[in-house]
């Protein structure tokens, strides 16, 4: 049974090991996230260790893995935990933490993340040949679009994705960004 409430960790601590050590105290090493997981075999370690490195504060070893990075955030883990952890926010501080500290084997993927990010930022929702050349620039190798000409050629031929070049746009969610960037800032 899921209990009614769930730990509270500041926005602020999400950055921090320590708050995501907070936000599992209570894990008793069952084994459901693992288990619940549609991404766990592709992960190097499983949900249920990579907890357990978590709470034995092994920050080097944390990321030197690729289980947080994998996570697609689909809930299942924090649906099914007896525990009723919020290991979905658990896997996103991580993400953070790669994302701030900019640790190198993580570059790609939070790069990534970001141009989504910024895609959705300039138009309120995402233009996935926009989003690729904000990702690609942000990358600055000049042979990794070579690796996706050929698919994004298919696409765009089908008419399955726009034009990849970057316009302003009419920026919607300006004012929902601007408050998300505030509170993170001043929580
Ligand atoms: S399901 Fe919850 S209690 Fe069980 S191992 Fe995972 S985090 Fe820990
Ligand atoms: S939220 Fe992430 S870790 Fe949890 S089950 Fe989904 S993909 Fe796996």
């Amino acid at each position: 049974m899921i209990p009614e409430e769930r730990p509270f960790v500041a926005p602020d601590k999400y950055h921090e090991l320590e708050g995501v050590q907070k936000m599992l105290a209570a894990c008793i090493q069952c084994g459901t996230c693992s288990g619940s997981c549609p991404n766990a075999f592709a992960m190097d370690v499983t949900p249920r260790t990579l907890w357990r490195m978590v709470l034995r504060g092994e920050k080097e070893a944390i990321f030197a893995t690729r289980t947080f990075i994998l996570c697609s955030s689909c809930y299942s883990c924090t649906l099914r935990c007896p525990r009723g952890l919020p290991l979905t926010e658990a896997m996103g501080a991580l993400k953070q933490i790669a994302s701030r500290e900019g640790l190198a084997p993580y570059k790609a993927s939070t790069r990534f993340y970001a141009s989504f990010l910024d895609s959705v930022r300039r138009h309120g929702r995402v233009r996935e040949g926009e989003m690729m050349s904000l990702y690609f620039m942000s990358m600055k190798n000049p042979l990794l679009p070579l690796q996706f000409a050929s698919l994004g050629m298919k696409l765009m031929l089908k008419g399955k994705v726009g034009a990849p070049f970057p316009t302003r746009g009419k920026r919607p969610l300006e004012a929902l960004f601007n408050k998300v960037m505030q509170l993170e800032k001043n929580p």
